[in-house]
């Protein structure tokens, strides 16, 4: 080893030039890692490139810097980063920009390695005298690349790529085997049908030239530096948090949630708000900012009426009380993302600044402020969306810079608004990859997969003992879970019972680090948009090996427990791995049948002879019966814990046990829905103990913590209004009191006041059980002190953490060591934390995705003329300028605005029609009335009214819709209705989706043959559609999530409860 000194010159936090001297040490062997390699490098600990790409690329300091998004592309393969460039992002780029290169580096599915060249004694350049530093950089790479050449015996040619065009010059021909090109050169040469690479290049690469052009007028104050916010921060003099922007008043309302203890005022135990621009100081939402208190005299309050547009109000109410106010001094940390943006308008493009190569792009979500770009597609692109990157904004430019990434297609057509959704979402699916599906096991009709006989000696073989079976809606092909339930010989206490629960073994067919495994991880759960699904898992799991179809062999993670058959007490419960065979694949409605002794059919039975199928239909259906025995005694005693049943709260919902719950749809009153809920719900607690009490510090649970009283007042004033009481100091009072409070004469009042409840709740989470202390692991919703999910590991990477950490207790048991070490608490922390944020990112795109339909379906319609257009609504919640109506038909919520701009209000005729008429307006706790020449008219809450649906288009964000009231008494449907026991907003639902696909396929269809090619962006969408059309499971999930959707909304409408009840209020 040698040893030498090298001298760096960097610059601190404070922006000061700093000269280091540090030893260095050379070395002779440093790992290539390359599957290449003739040397015997000890390559064995890390990411070994392959050797079946025909050139490796090597990018210098430069690229490195400022093209890393590029070199992300996955399809961009055989990267060799040198240290020399690694360290050149840390130095000019900072950790967030080093982090993302680090996990470049770790993850196995980009194809790229770090080469530590400067400790190879061979490769590593020194510094001459007077060299200026990138000149040296890149002098050190293509060193560095020569190396690797010789170092390989020339079996692989090494492309160094540089913006340097005097390297490319100076080094292109000196090497033969290595060769020096220009990024966009390298790109148009060796990745062609990477157009989007080559796009992305330009763009950028424009928009680095344009950044030494800015003005130097200041528009901003400075953000402090790093070292005066840590300290203020310590002392309480800044406030730490996460800026939240009001949507609805993006550009003036702006809110900073405090994180941790360290503030030291004690006044302060709600948001910050921060009113307009110039206080919010170049923060965007979502950055974790440092804010300093206004003094008290300018403090304001927050804004509370519903805004339809532009906030026309101006009357009484509009400002709460004044509450603290800061303005921002300094970011901690920028949390951006990728941008869908709309181009301006020609008109506007060309008045907009001298230069016309700049435009301001209007970000999709209203929360971002505006981002100049750089572009010459600028006329081109202007009916698209396109995704762009925020790279700076400083404090001379009024708005943020930017550049494009990639056009998603046209803005209004279905595909376009669909990947819109995801990438706002922060939801990256792409089709997996050849090398993940290479992991899989092969399942096909020439070669069938088949049970593993090693297998068969290290689990438990149920095949012939246990009558297992899976009860499911019709047509469901991912079967998680199936149940098995049999009588024990009698022990010393009585009669025992056997319950069974075994579910589908994921994690035996994905290892734990696998491509497959990252991917799953990465996603974290199934996306279920209004038209289509996007799978966790490759289809050759999700909808078959992993499976549990009836009539093949199948592996399982089982629950087992042994029951005394009186009192459901304990014996003992048995955890492993199973090998089963459903016998039977049931669907909810024909297993109800066999439990009334109705005449149903058993597909699996039909071909039986007479004697011997009745034979089996009674054992069948005695096993049904006492499942439906036994549930109802584990479900009575969790109500005597106090649990809730919720219109779409977790305790049905995340479960997806109860499958038909929905939020407001009718629910079919089947049993056996309840009966399978309460075995996966008792398999989930009991896997949550096992495992907690194996891993105390490092288990993954999931808890749901109770509310906040104050939530609860809209519920209780509400259920007053129609003489109800809610009693919601504990979770089994909350439950009874919502039992009692029915209106025989019109059920949807029970139903909206569970929304309502299931509105003030918070979300249940998962979490570490070292990272929070155990009196908080209770489920509230259930009514369990401990919890977790266990028994869909098909469609959420929860439940596959879950059954490693089982099979690593159940090893631990039996003396083993866990074959892998377990995730530490903190790792594990992380990893939930990242769940969570995905639930949250799926359900809010589940949510956004079926208005979006909903826009799309009603946007051709004239609702002047179309019946469909009017449709009845219930009054669930009164405003201050007018009220939030559900529409039960169309499954849809949203305001009814009683007062204009023009200061007009709604008012009743003597036929019951509305106009709109100058008066004024008056609200109570329970209606709402306007008084015009005319006379007066009311409004009361649960009243049905009739309104029409119409859609505000939107040329930059989505559409919306609207609704207005036609009069103030039900709506008469002009056939009669038909009230059947079909879940009427589901069917209503289902064929809204339909239509909608159905319309925006002719439309792109028509749209190709126009052409006369094939739309290009339509074939690359179609491969990214897993599965296009929904089945019945998946639209109930849908509308079963809303209610719990509003919540997640009012969790991140900047606090509190006014703030809650407006995003909710105007989400529809
Ligand atoms: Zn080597």
């Amino acid at each position: 080893m040698i040893k030498t000194e090298k001298v760096l010159h960097l610059k601190s936090s404070r922006g000061r030039k700093v000269r280091v001297v540090r030893e260095h040490y050379l070395r002779e062997h440093v790992p290539c890692y390359s599957s290449l390699c003739q040397a015997q490098c000890a390559n064995a600990e890390g990411k070994v490139l392959s050797g079946e790409v025909t050139h490796y690329v090597m990018p210098d300091a430069g690229v490195a810097r400022d093209f890393m998004e590029i070199l992300e592309f996955r399809e961009i393969q055989g990267i060799v980063f040198t240290q020399t460039a690694c360290q050149a992002v840390q130095h000019s780029r900072g950790r967030r920009q080093y982090n993302r290169l680090r996990s470049l580096l770790k993850d196995p599915r980009h194809h790229c390695i770090l080469f530590a060249n400067e400790f190879q004694e061979y490769s590593y350049c020194p510094r001459e005298k007077g060299e200026p530093q990138d000149k040296w950089q890149t002098r050190c790479v293509y060193h560095a690349a020569v190396w690797y050449h010789d170092h390989l015996a020339g079996l692989k040619p090494v492309v160094m790529i540089t913006e340097d065009q005097t390297a490319v010059a100076e080094y292109s021909s000196l090497n033969c085997g290595v060769y020096v090109l220009c990024t966009q050169e390298y790109l148009q040469t060796f990745w062609p049908e990477l157009q989007a690479a080559l796009e992305l290049y330009c763009s950028i690469a424009q928009s680095l030239q344009e950044k030494g052009s800015e003005g130097t007028e200041r528009e901003y104050t400075e953000h402090l530096p790093a070292e005066v916010l840590e300290a203020g921060i310590k002392s309480g003099r800044y406030i730490q948090g996460t800026l939240n922007v009001n949507k609805h008043r993006a550009q003036h309302e702006a809110f900073v949630r405090f994180e941790g203890s360290s503030n030291k005022s004690s006044e302060l135990n709600s948001d910050v708000l921060v009113c307009g621009g110039k206080n919010r100081n170049r923060a965007v939402h979502g950055d974790m900012v440092a804010v300093e208190l206004l003094p008290k005299g300018e403090w304001r309050g927050r804004t509370t009426a519903l805004t339809e547009g532009q906030g026309e109000e101006k009357g009484d109410e509009t400002q709460s009380q004044p509450m603290a106010t800061g303005r921002v001094v300094g970011i901690l940390q920028r949390n951006w993302r990728d941008y869908v943006v709309t181009f301006p308008p020609k008109e506007e493009t060309q008045s907009q600044s001298r230069n016309s190569q700049r435009i301001l792009a209007t970000p999709w979500d209203q929360r971002i402020p505006k981002i100049r770009i750089s572009t010459q597609q600028a006329d081109k692109l202007q009916d698209h969306r396109v995704i762009v990157r925020l790279d700076s904004w400083d404090s001379t430019s009024l708005y943020p810079n930017g550049h494009s990434v990639r056009v998603l297609g046209r803005a209004g057509e279905l595909e376009t608004e669909v990947q819109t959704i995801l990438i706002e979402n922060c939801i990256h699916v792409p089709p997996f990859s050849e090398a993940q599906l290479g992991e899989m096991p092969v399942s096909s009709p020439e070669s069938p997969w088949s049970v593993d006989p090693a297998e068969v000696i290290t689990r438990r073989d149920l095949r012939q003992t246990h009558l297992v079976f899976s009860v499911d809606p019709r047509g469901c092909e991912d079967v998680d879970d199936t149940l098995s339930i049999r009588s024990l010989p009698p022990g010393p206490r009585g009669e025992r019972l056997e319950l069974g629960v075994h579910i589908a073994d994921v994690t035996h067919f994905v290892k734990e680090g696998s491509l497959t495994d990252l991917e799953a991880r990465a996603r974290a759960t199934t996306y279920y948009l209004a038209d289509r699904r996007y799978d966790m898992l490759p289809a050759v799991l999700s909808a078959d090996l992993c499976s549990l179809l009836g009539g093949v062999d199948r592996y399982a993670m089982s629950v087992m427990w042994d029951l005394d058959a009186q009192t459901l007490a304990v014996n003992k419960v048995w955890y492993g791995r199973t090998l089963i065979q459903s016998s039977y694949q049931l669907y909810y409605e024909l297993a109800q049948a066999l439990l009334n002794g109705e005449e149903a059919e058993v597909p699996e039975l039909a071909q039986l002879p007479p004697g011997e199928r009745d034979a089996k239909l009674a054992q069948l259906t005695q096993a049904l019966e006492t499942l439906t025995h036994v549930a109802r005694q584990l479900r009575a005693q969790r109500d005597k814990g106090g649990a809730l049943e919720l219109e779409g709260v977790e305790v049905r919902a995340q479960l997806d046990e109860d499958r038909n719950i929905t939020a407001l749809v009718p629910r079919q009153p089947l049993e056996v829905h309840e009966t399978v809920a309460e075995c996966m719900i008792y398999a989930n607690h009991w896997v949550a103990r096992k495992i907690q009490e194996s891993f105390p510090q490092q288990a993954l649970l999931r808890h749901h913590p109770p509310p906040r009283q104050e939530f609860f007042n809209q519920l209780q004033d509400s259920a007053r209004a129609r003489g109800f009481t809610i009693d919601t100091r504990s979770n089994k009072a909350l439950a009874d009191s919502l039992d009692r409070a029915v209106d025989p004469r019109d059920p949807l009042v029970n139903r909206l006041l569970r929304v309502m409840a299931t509105m003030a709740m918070s979300n249940a989470l998962y979490f570490s059980t070292g990272a929070c202390p155990v009196d908080q692991y209770y489920h509230y919703g259930l009514a369990l002190d401990r919890y977790t999910h266990f028994t869909s590991p098909i469609r959420r990477y929860a439940d596959m953490i879950v059954h490693r950490l089982l099979t690593a207790a159940i090893a631990m048991e039996k003396g083993a060591g866990p074959a892998k070490a377990l995730a530490s608490n903190k790792e594990l922390e992380e990893v939930a934390q990242q769940i969570n944020n995905k639930n949250r990112a799926a359900q809010h795109a589940q949510k956004v995705s079926t208005e979006l339909f909903q826009c799309l379906y009603f946007r051709d319609k004239d609702p002047e003329t179309d019946e469909r257009c009017v449709a009845d609504a219930v009054i669930y919640t009164i405003r201050a300028n007018g009220m939030l109506v559900f529409i039960p038909q169309y499954g849809l919520k949203g305001a009814v605005y009683l007062k204009n701009r023009e200061g007009q209000v709604v008012s009743e005729r003597q036929d019951g029609g509305c106009d709109w008429q100058t008066g004024s307006l008056q609200r109570y706790l329970d209606h709402i009335t306007t008084t015009t020449a005319a006379g007066t008219s009311t409004f009361n809450l649960f009243q049905h009214i009739t309104v029409r649906i119409s859609v505000q288009p939107s040329r930059c964000h989505s559409d919306t819709i609207r609704l207005e009231v036609v009069s103030n008494r039900p709506h008469q449907a002009p056939e009669t209705q038909v009230q059947t026991s079909q879940p009427q907003g589901a069917r209503g639902r289902s064929q809204l989706v339909q239509e909608v696909v159905r319309q925006a396929e002719e439309a792109s269809q028509q749209a190709e043959e126009k052409r006369g090619r094939a739309s290009k962006l339509s074939t690359e969408e179609r491969e990214f559609r897993q599965s296009k059309c929904p089945n019945l499971y998946s639209l109930l999930e849908e509308v079963r999530e809303l209610a719990l959707l509003d919540l997640a909304a009012c969790g991140a409408g900047g606090g509190g409860l006014g703030a809650a009840a407006q995003a909710c209020a105007t989400s529809a």
